[in-house]
Parts: structure tokens; sequence; C-alpha cells
């Protein structure tokens, strides 16, 4: 349905931006794309291997994006079929994705950025040093709004974690990734049978036993999306194996209150892992909730912000 389609003259490689399971990603000069911009920075994936099936999938994924059309969704400029590799252009977002960004801008974090001053101001637009809660509940907030949309269209995400979302100018964030980032993130999935990989951490029990997904256990991952920006990006029971992880949630036991999140916001996360998927809060009720939180941010957490 309309995929645009690129000429492969107008694409210039720039350099690499990451490496996923199904090939790598560039940064790359894109002329004549936008009537008003002669070139443009994207990102593009390249297709690595491009078997008869492999290239089946391509064209869907391809008309299903050129579909998903939403603020808080990367945006999708179309493909270059024009012999091998099969290319996909994006949107470039300069900050990449959602998790390394939070791990860059918490505790942990080093020297990752230049310039990053201790204590320095920190306006609407890119935070220097640890975020704030403000800036979490931002990101909370957009990233909830993509989910709204998708959930309006009925597409069930089924890997929704900071991992696939990406991070542009001025903490602007937007789902970014529909299956795409299994390589690096590898120790994120668990190997069920032969090739199958499965983000269990972020999975509700119906997912985990019956292979269930739906808007509901979409919900519940957003609990765990909630979760890892308000620690700063960890990994969801880090202290657990795959194995014990998967026993952990069938069981019913929950993530614990991070240290910087706000007993509303933990609230919030509790109403995403009910265990029983029609008791979970809408997606839409959760988006405006955490809307009045970002215009009335928990007081007493401005003392520690
Ligand atoms: P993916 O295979 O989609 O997970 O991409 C691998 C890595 O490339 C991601 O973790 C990002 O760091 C980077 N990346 C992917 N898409 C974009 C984009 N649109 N803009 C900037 N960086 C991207």
């Amino acid at each position: 349905a309309g995929v645009h389609h690129v000429q492969r003259r107008d694409i210039v490689l720039k350099w690499e931006l990451g490496e996923g399971a199904f090939g790598k990603v560039f940064l790359a000069e894109c002329y004549n794309l936008l009537p008003e911009q002669e070139k443009m920075l994207v990102a593009v994936k390249a297709l690595k291997e491009v078997t008869e099936s492999a290239r089946l999938d391509f064209h869907r994924e391809a008309e299903l994006l050129t579909v998903l059309q939403h603020e808080h969704i990367v945006k999708f400029y179309g493909v270059c079929t024009e012999g091998e590799p099969l290319i996909m252009v994006f949107e470039y977002m300069k900050h990449g994705d959602l998790n390394r960004f939070l791990r860059s801008h918490g505790p942990d974090a080093k020297i990752l950025e230049q310039g990053q001053g201790q204590g320095e101001g920190q306006g609407q637009g890119q935070p220097r040093g640890q975020l704030t809660l403000s800036h979490m509940l931002q990101i909370a907030t957009q990233v909830a709004s993509g989910m709204v949309y998708l959930a309006s269209l009925h597409f069930v995400h089924r890997d929704l974690a900071t991992r696939n979302c990406l991070v542009g100018q001025d903490l602007v964030v937007k789902i970014g990734d529909f299956g795409m980032s299994r390589d690096i993130y590898s120790t994120d999935y668990y190997r069920v049978g032969g090739r199958t990989m499965l983000p269990i951490r972020w999975m509700p029990p119906e997912s985990i036993l019956y292979r269930k997904f739906t808007t509901e256990s979409d919900i519940w991952s957003f609990g765990v999306v909630l979760w890892e920006i308000f620690t700063y990006g960890k990994q969801p029971w880090y202290q657990l194996s795959n194995t014990e992880a998967i026993e952990c949630i069938t069981q019913g036991r929950e993530l614990e209150r991070p240290r910087t999140c706000p007993s509303e916001v933990y609230a919030i996360m509790q109403s995403c892992w009910q265990r029983e998927p029609q008791q979970r809060r809408p997606i839409k009720e959760i988006h405006s909730r955490l809307q009045a939180l970002v215009k009335t941010p928990p007081v007493y957490l401005d003392i520690l912000g």
C-alpha cells in the first residue's frame, strides 16, 4: 500500500550506527526526500541476507510501517530495492535508543557525554547529567502516547522495551523498532526451541505460559518500560537468570519500586501488572494519568530530583 521508493543514488552512507539481527543501521544523507530540503540526515537499515522469505518479510514490514504514522512512532520514509542490500529509510534520531540514553544519564554514567557538568541547570530540552523526575515523566508519557496510537489500530507490538524506543532532539521519544534489535541486546531475550527469541523479562504470565500476545500484554510491557525509565535503564530482574525470571513472573512476584520512583508512578506500574489481562488499566487511561503527573509532578520528589 503506497510504499515510497528512494533511488540508490540519492542515499549517501556516512557511518554505522548499530547492528541488529537482520542487518546494519547506518547514518546517511538522503537527497530529494522532502520538498523543503535538498538533503537531510536519515537512518537506513540494510537487510544483510536476502533470502526469498526475508524479502517477503521486508515488503510486509515496509507496508506496515507506511501505515503507522504518529508523532511518537519513528517516521518511515520508504525503501530502496534497487539491487542489494534492501534498504529501509527512517528518520534519524540523534540520541539513539532509549535504553542507552537512560544509562548514559544515570548514576553509572561517567563521562559518556562531553560537556556534562554536575548539577548544572536543566531546562526543558536536553538534560545534562542525570535525568530528573520531570524528564522521566516526559519520556514515559511519550512512549504511552505511541502505544495509545498502536492500540487504537489494534496493533500488538509484542516487544515494547526501552531498547526499541529512540530519542531525538529536545528529549523527543518515539517507538522505533518492530523487531530488529535482537542482536546487541541478546541477553534481554531467551531462546526457546531453535530460533525463537523471547523478551521474557518484559512479558506477562499469559505470554510466557501460553504465547498469548495482546494489547493487554503490551500494557504489561509498558509497566516494565516505566520501571526501566525510573531505574535509568536497568535490566528487569537483572539479579536473576532467564529461568529464574520466568519462575518469578509466573509465580506473581513483582518488580520492586525503584528508589527514585514516587508512589503515584509505582501505582501505575502495578496497574499494568495485574495477573488478569482484563484487569490491567487501559493504555489510554495510563497516558492521561502520566500527562496529569507531567503537569503536576509529585512534590516530594523535587527534593530528591
Ligand atoms: P535496531 O536494529 O533497529 O535495533 O538498531 C540498532 C541500533 O541502531 C539501535 O540500538 C540504535 O542505537 C541505532 N538506530 C536504529 N534506528 C535508528 C534511528 N532511526 N536513528 C538513530 N539511531 C538508530
